[in-house]
């Protein structure tokens, strides 16, 4: 065999193999290159994955929240298999039918007079697009988002984010302006309740809108439930409230459903749960769980309307792939035909959330449960009256802290969790079952017992 006869080299089928070659030539996302260990995986089925050592785990991190019909959904692959077969690949200046059913089943699930689809690669570029939008619809060149926020790690969604993510390449951005979120837990206006909490985060934002001047700002884009930052649910009446500030000072408003959209929440669309109608809503992983990569933004008539006789500057070559799509279109077909969505928001609530409340009566470490659907969070703390953080999640290669200790002691037992700083992010399939669920729990309880006796 010749040095350039790689077409006969065998994929490796060992950890260590991929790891080798990882090492010799790939650069992580995210990652110091020199401090990762990283874990091949070999297969995927339903709510569990396996290792190269055979070894399965309970997938309670839907990967990077993403997989939301489960691992390999015999329908989703079936469609991709067909598609393949047809086409794989066209230009997005030519009709394609799986774009336009697709386009189609998102519009008839989205709330309000949203029925537009532009579709994208993935969350980041979803989100790109709808500024730009936003901006070219009002003549305005200021976003507002919020400190506690991820948005995506292109220049502008990076800088958009209001999190440490963003402090390694902050620049600036031009017209990006950060606000305050509610988080009652760690209020930044000392509320004591939810509804103080609710109306003194719109009279800061009412303030900021003021300050920075109404006809500066384009947009208000915000995550109807923060997603890495924590899980957090809006208090009632913050999500109409930030409505009625951007109706009034003609404003949009821009909900980055990335995360949450597609049945996570327990509806299609988490705005749903408010019955707040945005101008704008980002969308991508649970669109079709990533089997190929999506994303997009929906748009009502304001916006639509306004490129109805001059062009929209922007666009992509994958825009509508038709992989992507056909994925899309039989994952949403799916959820609806097998109640996907419902059985989200039905054991999130009966079986889930109870769940988890019950553990945080057995284990002081945790401080606040919440969440909703199959999106929550336990946030850890060294003390429930000072609300002290557990010592964050520690720098690969560094030092393990309990952070590092709970995700190991939860992996070990054959549980895959979300660790983010001091938090587990409970955020299984929107597939999972009742007795997966029960299991997952019973591996987080002996895992906080492990970490609970260790830093008290
Ligand atoms: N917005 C939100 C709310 C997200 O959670 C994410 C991804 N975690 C993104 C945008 C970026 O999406 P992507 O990684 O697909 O570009």
């Amino acid at each position: 065999m010749s040095a350039h006869d790689h077409h006969s080299d065998p994929l490796p089928d060992t950890a260590q193999g991929i790891l080798a070659e990882d090492r010799a030539h790939l650069f992580y996302s995210w990652s110091a290159q020199r401090q990762l260990s990283p874990m091949p995986v070999a297969r995927a089925l339903g709510s569990y994955f396996w290792d190269y050592d055979g070894n399965r785990y309970l997938d309670f991190a839907s990967q990077f929240v993403h997989v939301n019909i489960g691992h390999q959904h015999p329908k989703v692959v079936a469609a991709i298999q067909r598609q393949a077969e047809r086409l794989c690949t066209v230009s997005p200046a030519f009709g394609n039918d799986q774009r336009a059913r697709a386009a189609r089943l998102i519009a008839e699930r989205a709330p309000g007079d949203l029925d537009r689809v532009l579709f994208t690669n993935g969350g980041t570029d979803a989100v790109e697009h709808a500024v730009r939008m936003a901006r070219l619809v009002t003549g305005r060149p200021k976003v507002l988002a919020a400190y506690r926020s991820y948005h995506g790690g292109s220049h502008l969604t990076l800088h958009m984010t209001g999190d440490p993510r963003r402090w390694p390449i902050d620049t600036g951005a031009a017209g990006v302006v950060h606000f305050f979120g509610p988080y009652l837990y760690r209020s930044a206006f000392h509320a004591r309740t939810e509804p103080e909490e609710a109306q003194r985060a719109l009279a800061h934002l009412e303030q900021v809108i003021a300050l920075e001047g109404p006809g500066t700002v384009a947009a208000v884009i915000l995550e109807p439930v923060v997603g890495t930052n924590g899980v957090l649910v809006p208090p009632e009446g913050y999500l109409a409230g930030v409505r009625e500030l951007c109706d009034r000072h003609g404003i949009l408003l821009i909900a980055d459903e990335v995360m949450a959209g597609f049945g996570r929440t327990g509806r299609w669309f988490a705005v749903q749960n408010w019955d707040v109608v945005p101008d704008l809503i980002t969308f991508a992983k649970g669109v079709n769980s990533g089997y190929v990569p999506l994303g997009g933004v929906l748009m009502g008539p304001r916006v639509f309307d306004a490129f109805a006789d001059r062009p929209y500057p922007g666009g992509l070559t994958y825009s509508g792939h038709p992989l992507a799509c056909a994925a899309a279109v039989a994952a949403i077909t799916a959820m609806s035909e097998e109640g996907i969505v419902e059985n989200a928001a039905h054991l999130g609530a009966e079986v889930l959330g109870p769940g988890l409340r019950e553990l945080s009566e057995r284990h002081p470490v945790i401080g606040e449960v919440r969440g909703l659907g199959v999106f929550w969070a336990l946030e850890l703390v060294r003390d429930r009256d000072t609300r002290e953080m557990l010592p964050p999640l520690g720098a690969p290669g560094g030092p393990p802290g309990p952070m590092d200790e709970l995700a190991a002691a939860c992996r070990k037992r054959g549980l895959w969790p979300f660790v983010h700083t001091n938090r587990i992010h409970v955020v299984p399939p929107c597939t999972v079952t009742e007795r997966e669920i029960r299991e997952g729990l019973d591996i987080l309880d002996e895992a906080l017992s492990v970490i609970g006796s260790h830093y008290r």
